[in-house]
């Protein structure tokens, strides 16, 4: 059985897209404005094709449906996990997910945890992360009265850091910013704000306000991450987050890294080069760690984003 799958990207252009993926990672990308490579999916928006071994060509939603025993015979019904490369070259709307209990509500879908790791930022790069109304009625008020500025808070961000962005935060990527995004596989968001801009139609996209008002988490609630390091010989594991939908870990490999896992593994190769489970791996690979490994080994110099859950 097949002990690696590597992994198609599935790119998506968007208006705040830019061509960072291709000057970072050399991914072919559609355009200039590629906002998205969905680099590990089974999601009907972005299946991804397995590229090695006995499944070359089968999309991972079939291979996840018919050979449970690489997936740790988890019981989601449908691939549960979704790793995204995003370059943001401009704003992204700012935007809310529900939880699960409201998403299969309302939209019969899942909700949504993600997570991002900065991969690369300009120096005075910002997101928006939360807001700084203190009740709902506030809240309404100033969604209502386009009071942006006053609402949503905005931080700093470096290269390396890590965000947890859990269902009812108010979030927005802002311009230049290249993050790895681990989420819960759905696409359901709400969209609270979008500055006003239109697409190549004079059209703007749709707002969901009602819904996004009726999500989010009011007053905001800043989620600090506790890192957990961890060294094997000169390699270093970070964990970042434990929660029940994911957990995701940074891999500094030098030379050599053996470690037993007992579920499955996303993992994406943010630099590098080297071999993991004696096949190569390069800066911009990612693959899927199947669970019939009960050990892993890793050779090179490389950084790995790997999460589980
Ligand atoms: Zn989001």
């Amino acid at each position: 059985m097949q002990k690696l799958l590597f992994l198609q990207p599935v790119f998506h252009e968007k208006i705040w897209g830019g061509k960072k993926l291709k000057d970072h990672f050399n991914y072919s990308i559609p355009s200039d404005h590629t906002g998205e490579c969905w680099a590990i999916s089974a999601h009907q928006n972005g299946d991804c094709v397995i590229k090695n071994g006995a499944f070359k060509g089968e999309h991972l939603s079939k291979i996840y449906q018919k050979h449970p025993e690489l997936f740790n015979h988890c019981k989601s019904p449908r691939f549960p996990l979704l790793t995204k490369i995003l370059d943001a070259n401009n704003d992204l709307s700012v935007q809310v997910h529900p939880d699960d209990n409201y998403a299969l509500e309302h939209d019969n879908e899942f909700g949504k945890n993600e997570c991002w790791y900065i991969i690369d930022c300009d120096t005075d790069a910002t997101m928006i992360y939360g807001h700084h109304a203190k009740s709902k009625e506030e809240l309404v008020q100033l969604i209502e009265e386009n009071k942006w500025n006053h609402l949503i808070r905005q931080v700093k961000i470096k290269p390396g850091e890590f965000y947890y962005v859990p269902t009812g935060t108010i979030h927005a990527l802002c311009k230049g910013t290249l993050v790895l995004e681990t989420q819960q596989a759905s696409d359901t968001t709400y969209r609270v704000y979008d500055y006003d801009r239109k697409d190549q139609h004079h059209q703007k996209r749709p707002l969901h306000i009602d819904k996004a008002i009726e999500v989010t988490t009011v007053p905001h609630k800043d989620f600090l991450i506790q890192k957990e390091v961890r060294m094997i010989k000169d390699s270093m594991i970070t964990t970042f987050l434990k929660t029940p939908n994911f957990t995701v870990q940074k891999w500094d490999v030098k030379n050599e890294i053996k470690c037993e896992i007992d579920t499955f593994l996303l993992v994406s190769v943010l630099n590098g080069n080297g071999k993991f489970l004696d096949e190569p791996i390069q800066k911009g690979d990612h693959f899927i760690v199947t669970s019939i490994n009960n050990e892993v080994f890793c050779q090179g110099n490389l950084e790995l984003l790997v999460s589980s859950l």
